[in-house]
């Protein structure tokens, strides 16, 4: 839906508390006190999956990564207010509740090096038809204009995985490999840009793409960090 239209649609109200907004937040969907209530993700955390808690020996949720998926991070934890703000972005087509989820992105990850390119996962084309645009595009765009790096378009979903939730890290690998192919990568670094974390296949399966297209260094945000499941 168009902004425009949005705006007139929407009281201008919070999205999550359904407090009014304040003149100055006019441009949010998410009020600064529910920004704030977002958890972020605090060290001590894996150096290179950025996954919180204590490590001995090497970590199990990166230890299998493509050697060119050197970092991770997330924002904040998806739990109550965090998850919510996502669902609208995906499922409530609120693509401008992006804006909102960047701000925060932005206050609690590294500024990527310069010469990065940001590479938003993309959606099969038949989910991206249906949803009229990509939640992770939203994030990246917002991201770019933020942190003034470039946006590079350059990775194509073959199919869409089936539903991740109940799988077991192992099989979630198996589900989304070989879902992503390149167009017109360039061999820069990039930086992957995604809405959840949850064991990272998505991104392994994304940076495995870019990396045999010669891209060499890429790291990975996602604007969220679901709780590890009890398996891994
Ligand atoms: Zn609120
Ligand atoms: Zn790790």
């Amino acid at each position: 839906m168009p902004n425009a239209l949005e705006q007139l649609l929407l009281p201008a109200e919070c999205l999550l508390c359904r407090n009014l907004l304040a003149f100055t937040e006019a441009d949010h969907l998410v009020c600064a006190p529910c920004r704030y209530r977002w958890r972020p993700i605090r060290s001590p955390w894996c150096d290179r999956c950025g996954q919180p808690g204590p490590s001995f020996g090497p970590c199990r949720l990166c230890a299998q990564w493509p050697a060119a998926l050197v970092w991770a991070r997330s924002a904040v934890w998806l739990d109550a207010g965090a998850r919510d703000a996502v669902h609208a972005l995906k499922y409530r087509g609120l693509g401008r509740v992006a804006q909102d989820l960047a701000d925060v992105m932005v206050r609690h990850l590294p500024r990527p090096p310069a010469g990065a390119a940001l590479v938003p996962v993309p959606l099969a084309p038949r989910r991206q038809r249906e949803r009229g645009y990509n939640q992770s595009a939203r994030l990246a765009a917002a991201l770019s204009a933020r942190w003034e790096i470039p946006l590079r378009d350059c990775l194509i979903r073959r199919r869409e995985t089936r539903t991740q939730t109940a799988l077991t890290p192992e099989a979630r690998l198996a589900n989304v490999a070989g879902a992503f192919q390149t167009r017109n990568a360039a061999a820069g670094p990039c930086i992957l840009v995604d809405d959840v974390f949850t064991t990272g296949a998505t991104l392994v399966a994304a940076a495995a793409a870019l990396a045999a297209a010669g891209v060499q260094e890429i790291g990975a945000v996602t604007f969220g960090r679901a709780s590890v499941p009890d398996f891994i």
